[in-house]
């Protein structure tokens, strides 16, 4: 008797080569893919992410079915009584006869969980396959991380760098004679260069569709209008080669820059594509690697740009999966601070913030300092529940799956994990954010002010965070500079600063 196999393609596995795909017959065996209100609402997404997602699900469906494979699309309807994946397999095995389900290990735990109980629910066998669009896997990442004292990104992206031989030379060697070029990455922009922006696509019949939709069903967060991502594999490949063109030469140098008339300077914006599976990071490294060889970008650039997507995102994957569930409920600092509402709105005085946050808005995208260091950094120093900022986190970014915002909020940025993912808290005060670029320019508050009451609140919640923390902190050996500056100030001014701090706290609402 002839096997019916079906597989579930989630909204961030749009590869046409996924491991799923190649594992049924085309023509014969299923694919269901699913709009889902459990999806839509488990956090309040930025309404462009969804119109991102449901728009290259449609195109990607269309394509398969063009392509022979029979798909079976469930479209989003809010009265709709299949909300989750459970129920969209539930109701399709009622009507069809399935054998057994095929799917690809999916992006978050909550998902993984629900695929594994499918099994249990349904009496059919479900078989998960890896999924080979990442350079490693969970499984090879627990051999490497098991044993170690401490789990450190470079180690991890030299590996990378060996398996994929990417800037390589002939010996087996890092191109450059060396591994990490970090240090040049730091300058700040003065509008030279200028600015490059992603490439810009003119929404088609089924993206107006959807964002009709959104806009009729969906109370999401962030403006709708100008919606401009690809929703194809091929627009995707037009913005890296737009990328590659125009901003990566000078991605490297200006990697950490904060302008404050510039929501993208030299950033890519080709997360969401990696994300959603529009692009694999292996054709993103190559294209970047043959630019460097082709001698039109400095290998800085390049090194940076490989870095971050077979060094970070991979490293990044491979603590959630090595720690998932529990990761997600760590507090290591104990923070219990709510998350400001101005969060939502960017309805604050501070500029570095109102900035981030109206670009979060309006683009769902922020680049990864306005992330690490500004909105970051704030919530770090306030003292957030961790749980609070990384559920903003996996709202408000079109590229926002749980694999990888959980690490980098609660471990890089919250240091919720007690120094698992990052050997330091990255806690900074306005100084910071004054060097890196010209927001504290055009901002109320006074950068060079610690405890008055126009007094940049970034400072003195700097120096309250180190003091709150120290018996936390105090012996990390990475900090001890910042502790010997803590040891120098008078009692006065310690008492100044928390009282600074606490008002802030109490007012920050009002900051
Ligand atoms: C608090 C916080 C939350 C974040 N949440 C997400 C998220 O939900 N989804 C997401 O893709 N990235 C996240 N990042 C990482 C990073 O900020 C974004 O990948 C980046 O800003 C996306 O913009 P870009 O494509 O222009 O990146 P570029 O600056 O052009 O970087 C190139 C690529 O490198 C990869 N990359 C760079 N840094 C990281 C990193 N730390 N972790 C994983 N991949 C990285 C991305 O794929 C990115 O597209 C987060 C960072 C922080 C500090
Ligand atoms: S002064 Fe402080 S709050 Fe204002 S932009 Fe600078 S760092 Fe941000």
């Amino acid at each position: 008797m002839v096997m019916t196999t079906l597989t579930i393609i989630t909204g961030d596995q749009l590869s046409p080569d996924i491991a799923s795909l190649q594992a049924i017959e085309r023509g014969r065996d299923h694919v269901l893919m699913a709009e889902l209100s459990d999806e839509v609402e488990y956090v309040r997404h930025h309404v462009k992410k969804i119109v991102l997602i449901f728009s290259a699900m449609r195109h990607f469906a269309r394509k398969l079915e063009e392509t022979g494979h029979r798909v079976h699309y469930h479209r989003f309807d809010p009265a709709a009584r299949v909300r989750s994946f459970s129920d969209a397999v539930a109701a399709h095995c009622d009507r069809h006869r399935i054998d057994e389900i095929v799917v690809t290990w999916p992006g978050e735990w909550r998902v993984f969980d629900e695929f594994n109980r499918l099994e249990k629910t349904l009496g059919i066998p479900v078989r998960m396959l890896d999924d080979d669009r990442f350079v490693s896997t969970p499984g090879e990442f627990a051999e490497w991380a098991d044993g170690r004292k401490s789990l450190r990104m470079e180690f991890f992206y030299r590996l990378m760098r060996k398996r994929t031989g990417l800037l390589m030379d002939e010996q087996g060697e890092p191109e450059g004679g060396q591994w990490n070029f970090d240090a040049e990455n730091r300058k700040k922009w003065k509008g030279r260069p200028a600015a490059a922006s992603p490439m810009s696509f003119a929404p088609d019949e089924i993206t107006r569709e959807v964002i009709e939709l959104v806009r009729s069903h969906i109370d999401g967060f962030g403006e709708l209008d100008g919606f401009d991502f690809g929703v194809t594999p091929e627009q995707a490949r037009r913005s890296l080669a737009h990328f590659v063109k125009t901003g990566l030469a000078s991605f490297g140098d200006y990697q950490d820059a904060l302008p404050d008339d510039e929501d993208y300077l030299f950033h890519s914006r080709l997360s969401a594509y990696l994300n959603i599976g529009l692009l694999g990071p292996l054709e993103v490294c190559e294209a970047v690697e043959q630019a460097w060889r082709d001698d039109l970008v400095p290998l800085n650039s390049a090194e940076g740009y490989i870095r971050q997507i077979i060094g970070w995102r991979e490293f990044i994957r491979g603590i959630y999966w090595h720690e998932m569930p529990g990761y997600a409920d760590r507090n290591h600092l104990g923070g219990d601070q709510a998350l400001p509402e101005w969060y939502w709105s960017g309805q604050t005085g501070m500029r570095c913030l109102h900035r981030a946050i109206e670009n979060t808005r309006a683009n769902a995208y922020a680049h990864h300092i306005q992330r690490l260091m500004v909105t970051g950094n704030f919530a770090l120093l306030l003292g957030v529940r961790p749980a609070e900022i990384c559920e903003w986190y996996l709202a408000v970014y079109a590229d926002a799956f749980e694999w990888v915002e959980l690490p980098n909020t609660l471990g890089m940025v919250m240091f919720g994990d007690g120094g698992l993912l990052a050997s330091k808290p990255y806690a900074a005060s306005g100084k910071y954010i004054q060097r890196m670029g010209d927001h504290c320019a055009n901002c109320r508050y006074a950068v060079t002010e610690r405890t008055g009451e126009d007094g940049c609140p970034f400072n003195a919640l700097y120096w309250d965070f180190l003091m709150r923390n120290e018996k936390v902190l105090g012996d990390n050996p990475r900090m001890r500079m910042m502790y010997r500056n803590v040891e120098r100030l008078a009692p006065a001014e310690k008492a100044a600063i928390t009282k600074r701090a606490n008002w802030i706290r109490e007012n920050v609402e009002a900051l």
